[in-house]
């Protein structure tokens, strides 16, 4: 179930800022992320889930993914891992034309093994408190294991403010993780600049990387950039 197809624009938040890449969002989340940006994937009290999505053959995504020439696609939701079956069929393609491929997740499904093989990179994103959620709800620890075992991921967390750093210390030194990208959560200029400064150096000092979204500092909460 597809929710939009976007790009070629550029990669916004991470290892690979500012890369070009095209985007595929996938719809459908099981977790309820109070800044979650984009809700119309998933949140059927604010919006009619219908009109934010369709089926489409994985060789019609692979088309026009592929007619992007971007070098690179970022496969991302809502969350990915609900359908992985078709994501690996997809990543598989996309592979097959030389194309990068980086899967954005919340890290609380563990990847199947043909998963695994066919991506590049999972940017995992485990939910800290401010998400709003129980953390026996957002913290599912074999799924974590199961990434660190792939030797592919790495880990972002989306920070509200200093106050989260100690809780993402404790994610660190629970399971071994890195390396570890802090990114400020905001949907307008502002907000990210303003909290990109007040995390940076505690950032730097913890021996962490910081990540701005830079696509929301060019084109604010825009949908398809
Ligand atoms: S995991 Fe991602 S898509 Fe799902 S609710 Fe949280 S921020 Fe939104």
């Amino acid at each position: 179930m597809i929710s939009e197809i976007f790009g070629p624009t550029i990669q916004g938040e991470g290892t690979l800022l500012g890369r070009r890449t095209m985007f595929v969002r996938l719809s459908g989340c099981h977790m309820s992320c109070l800044y979650c940006d984009t809700a119309y994937t998933w949140d059927s009290t604010r919006f009619n889930l219908d009109d934010f999505r369709e089926v489409l053959p994985v060789s019609d995504v692979a088309e026009k993914v592929l007619a992007g020439s971007a070098g690179m696609a970022v496969i991302t939701g809502g969350e990915p891992l609900r359908q992985q079956g078709a994501v690996a069929d997809l990543a598989g393609r996309l592979r097959a034309g030389k194309v990068r491929v980086e899967v954005e997740t919340s890290g609380s499904i563990a990847p199947t093994a043909a998963l695994v093989s066919v991506v590049d990179q999972f940017n995992v994103s485990p939910k800290l408190a401010a998400s709003g959620m129980t953390e026996r709800r957002r913290r599912r620890d074999p799924a974590v294991n199961a990434f660190l075992a792939t030797g592919k991921a790495v880990w972002k967390f989306v920070a509200v403010g200093v106050e989260d750093l100690d809780e993402i210390a404790e994610w660190e030194a629970r399971f071994g993780l890195a390396p570890i990208w802090v990114m400020p959560e905001g949907t307008d200029a502002d907000t990210i600049l303003r909290r990109s400064r007040e995390l940076a150096d505690p950032v730097i000092a913890r021996g962490w990387n910081l990540t701005p979204r830079l696509h929301v500092l060019l084109w604010g909460d825009e949908r398809g950039r």
